[in-house]
């Protein structure tokens, strides 16, 4: 991937793949619908609720997070009040649960958080939150499903709270040949030059501790 890739400021690696609805790296195509075949044999409806991001997408997230348009969460999901935060606190607490703009994995197209459609009654807004994919939640037996299966078809879970700076998404799979590639790529050079161009919210204070940021959240990652 070349650094316009890495930091999803354009899609040139992606395929839009109609069924399931989803957008992917071309090399993810075949390996992610194989999976879904092989959950559907065990009665699943496996389905990306994100894929691709790209890098203006990730940029409002981060911006309405910092701005407090859109709620930051703690560490156990609870809305924290941004007033009283400064930007080093509002950084990290976003960092908590959104990546930095190019930072972000989903910008690869390896990525995909993964729900079981069939297991939620219609209309069903997923939040992507722990107690889903925990016993009694609607995507437990989905999380069984890929802790023990996903492995066979090159995907991995890199937040798992161990190494990663980054909460435990149970959700979140990573196509490891094609993800390790891009994380090796994306060099703290390549990250600042995406950052540097961009109308971030707290830019000065990201870019003077990009290297830590780089080595917290884009390096360090849980090992398939
Ligand atoms: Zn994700």
């Amino acid at each position: 991937m070349n650094d316009g890739e890495l930091t999803g400021q354009v899609r040139t690696h992606i395929a839009d793949v109609p069924e399931p609805r989803c957008a992917l790296h071309t090399q993810v195509v075949a390996p992610f619908l194989s999976m879904r075949r092989a959950a559907h044999a065990d009665g699943f409806d496996l389905r990306a609720a994100s894929s691709f991001r790209d890098f203006s997408r990730q940029l409002a997230i981060w911006n309405d997070k910092f701005s407090g348009r859109r709620p930051m969460l703690d560490m156990s999901g609870r809305r924290i009040e941004v007033d009283g935060l400064d930007a080093r606190e509002r950084i990290e607490a976003i960092l908590l649960w959104s990546a930095l703009p190019g930072a972000s994995r989903h910008h690869w197209g390896t990525d995909v958080d993964l729900i079981d459609a069939q297991a939620v009654p219609p209309g069903y807004v997923v939040q992507l939150t722990p107690e889903e994919f925990a016993p009694g939640g609607p995507f437990a037996a989905l999380a069984e499903w890929l802790q023990l299966n996903a492995p066979r078809f090159g995907f991995f879970r890199p937040f798992r709270g161990v190494r990663s700076a980054v909460q435990p998404e149970p959700w979140h799979f990573s196509f490891a040949p094609t993800a390790e590639n891009a994380r090796r790529s994306l060099r703290p050079e390549v990250l600042r030059q995406a950052i540097a161009g961009a109308p971030l919210l707290g830019k000065d204070q990201v870019i003077a501790r990009l290297d830590e940021l780089h080595a917290r959240y884009v390096g360090a990652i849980d090992w398939p």
